[in-house]
């Protein structure tokens, strides 16, 4: 499902965020940028070893919780990869909603700055760091869309989500926020 946002498009779609025909993929990282399992093992897999020569080069200190740090997308259909680190869920008192808006809204400003079209983005923190995936979809959509109100850029903001669940989540708060 899509919806318009003035001239701008945000979209979900269910799939793999590394064969997308976007200009940027974001991935959902950890701080020290060291490489793991989920969307970031498949990201690196399928891009290649330029995107960890290139983050260990580039961010040798890592990147904050709630930041993100662009590199280049090797093999992967990209030109880019922002690597972001979402909030570990704590139980939603840590200021989990803040740093998870700060990630998505981190990697818009990126594309905006790298003159990006299209940005795909993974539900981040819905994996290992646990966060609901209902609470993670009000606060990444509710940024995306106030961003995009905004800024009128990026053209494509697309949510790509690896599984019916999780892209069940995603659609009901945007039907609700259409409502
Ligand atoms: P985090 O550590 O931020 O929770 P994970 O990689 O564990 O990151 O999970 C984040 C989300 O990415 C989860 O919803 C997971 O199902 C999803 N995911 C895993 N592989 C892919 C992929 N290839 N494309 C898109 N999403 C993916």
């Amino acid at each position: 499902m899509f919806v318009m946002i003035g001239a701008c498009r945000l979209e979900l779609l269910q799939g793999d965020i590394t064969r997308q025909q976007v200009d940027a993929i974001v991935n959902a990282a950890n701080s020290e940028l060291a490489g793991g399992g989920g969307v970031d093992g498949a990201i690196h897999r399928a891009g290649g070893p330029t995107l960890m020569s290139e983050t260990s080069a580039k961010f040798p200190q890592g990147c904050p919780t709630g930041s993100a740090v662009p590199t280049t997308a090797g093999n992967l259909p990209a030109k880019f990869v922002f690597h972001t680190v979402g909030p570990i869920w704590r139980g939603g008192q840590e200021g989990e909603p803040d740093l998870l808006r700060s990630a998505f809204k981190t990697c818009l400003e990126l594309a905006v700055e790298h003159q990006c079209e299209s940005v795909a983005f993974p539900a981040i923190s819905t994996g290992v760091y646990g966060y609901p995936k209902d609470l993670a979809a009000e606060t990444a959509l509710q940024t995306i869309h106030e961003f995009l109100q905004t800024t009128q850029q990026p053209k494509l903001v697309r949510m790509v989500l690896f599984d019916g669940g999780t892209y069940g989540a995603f659609a009901r708060v945007l039907e609700s926020m259409l409502a």
